[in-house]
């Protein structure tokens, strides 16, 4: 036998159990956004290495050790996409959606990153992101937030996430406190994990964000970023959390919550759960009001978030929060013998898909006897089997049973779909 070829490592099929769930979260998405105002918007997963390079940063995680980048046969170096921010302003601002106006965007759709695959964290993986450009008050920040909540809501979720809060200020505040962080840590550099040595020369503010137990009692001693926030970014703080208090969404403030993504200033925000172990994030996103310019767009103020799919399918399943409706369910079953009734049966669905009440109909396929088949129609889980025979064909009519009852009755053909539906009904 040939050897079998497998998936790639951290790229995971999403199979036919799964796939209504995540049509389900989809679906509650799209609604919830939908009643927003935002539009829906489609870009390449495939964009030039530069893109990613200049729009997320050179000295972040992604950029430094998870992107997957490639030649192409031209000898252009691509990227598959490892978030979606940056292309959503690529996109945007190539069609001229941004400058001078204001724009409500969202996507859904496939990531990649190198990254060691384990619970909730794989190397091809989903996002749900929100963009908003044009509007640089935090009313708009409070917005998404507060969408945020109602997708939760939607969900079964809200008591189960918690939303965490921080600015970090502007661009000329954060290199304050960068040095004020740096000055401070040098003095413990043997001390700090590696990845932290390291980013003491390059991105010292991801230091906030170290696992390690060492690191993080360093930092309980530094210098806190909220000491050097700017009083612009302080006051639009304080009416974020100001909207967000009056339309009772509880947060705490995480002064050291800092994103790995260099485009972010003002306000970061993370919705996390206990859940779901290390991966705890299942939601994040701020401002970045200086990446369309960074880009080579005109300066557009700009915020956003993303939320990992997997993470919230993994969350609602542990929680048991998927509805039954969720899942895909046979309505109709419909068995036949002999070759003229396996006609009629084609005649039959047909004409109950054409009554257009969503139901979900089985055609058995392939004959067998008539036990046989009725254990398919058993092991279907449909509510209904129709069943037709030579003696029905004679008659127009069939036999409808009712699988949670055992009862069975004879139903004029014309007359089913009726019948099926006041059941329904009742
Ligand atoms: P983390 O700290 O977990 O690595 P991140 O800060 O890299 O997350 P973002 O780039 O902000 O994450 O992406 C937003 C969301 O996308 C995350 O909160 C998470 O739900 C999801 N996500 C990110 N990376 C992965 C991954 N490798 N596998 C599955 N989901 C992911
Ligand atoms: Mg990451």
């Amino acid at each position: 036998m040939a050897r079998k070829i497998q998936a790639i490592r951290g790229m995971n099929d999403i199979l036919p159990g799964q796939t209504s769930i995540w049509q389900y979260l989809e679906a509650k998405v799209a609604d919830v956004v939908n009643s927003y105002g935002y539009d829906q918007i489609r870009f390449p997963i495939v964009e030039t290495t530069d893109l990613f390079k200049r729009g997320v940063g050179e000295t972040t995680d992604i950029v430094e050790k998870e992107m997957y980048t490639f030649d192409d046969r031209n000898g252009d170096s691509l990227t598959l996409r490892p978030e979606g921010t940056a292309s959503c302003v690529r996109a945007a601002d190539q069609a001229g959606l941004l400058f001078n106006q204001v724009q409500r965007l969202w996507y859904v759709g496939p990531m990649f990153r190198y990254e060691r695959p384990q619970k909730g964290r794989y190397r091809q993986f989903h996002q749900i992101g929100v963009e908003t450009f044009g509007m640089s008050s935090p009313d708009i920040d409070a917005e998404l937030i507060i969408l945020s909540a109602r997708l939760w809501q939607a969900l079964g979720l809200l008591e189960h996430v918690e939303l965490e809060l921080n600015t970090i200020g502007t661009a000329a505040a954060r290199e304050a406190y960068k040095a004020a962080l740096v000055a401070y840590l040098t003095q413990f550099k043997d001390e700090l994990d590696e990845d932290s040595q390291r980013r003491l020369g390059t991105n010292p503010l991801r230091i906030l964000d170290s696992k390690d137990a060492r690191t993080q009692e360093i930092l309980n001693d530094a210098p806190d970023l909220a000491d050097h926030i700017d009083d612009e970014s302080r006051q639009e703080f304080e009416r974020l959390k100001e909207i967000l208090t009056s339309n009772g969404i509880a947060f705490t403030v995480n002064s050291r919550l800092v994103r790995g993504l260099d485009y972010y200033g003002k306000t970061v925000f993370e919705w996390v759960t206990t859940h779901l172990g290390a991966q705890a994030t299942v939601c994040a996103g701020g401002r970045y009001d200086g990446l369309v310019e960074q880009l080579g767009g005109k300066a557009t103020p700009a915020v956003g978030f993303a939320m990992g799919i997997e993470r919230l399918v993994l969350l609602l399943e542990t929680l048991e929060l998927i509805p039954s409706e969720a899942k895909s369910q046979t309505d109709i079953f419909i068995v036949s013998m002999g070759d003229a009734a396996e006609l009629a049966t084609f005649t039959l669905a047909e004409r109950l898909r054409d009554a257009d009440k969503g139901w979900r109909i089985l055609r058995h396929c392939g004959g067998g006897n008539f036990k046989k088949q009725m254990k398919k129609a058993d092991a279907s889980g449909a509510k209904f089997t129709l069943i037709i025979g030579d003696a029905e064909i004679e008659e127009s009519i069939c036999q409808i049973k009712d699988m949670s009852t055992g009862e069975q009755k004879n139903c004029v053909i014309d007359a089913v779909a009726d019948y099926l539906s006041t059941k329904e009904q009742n």
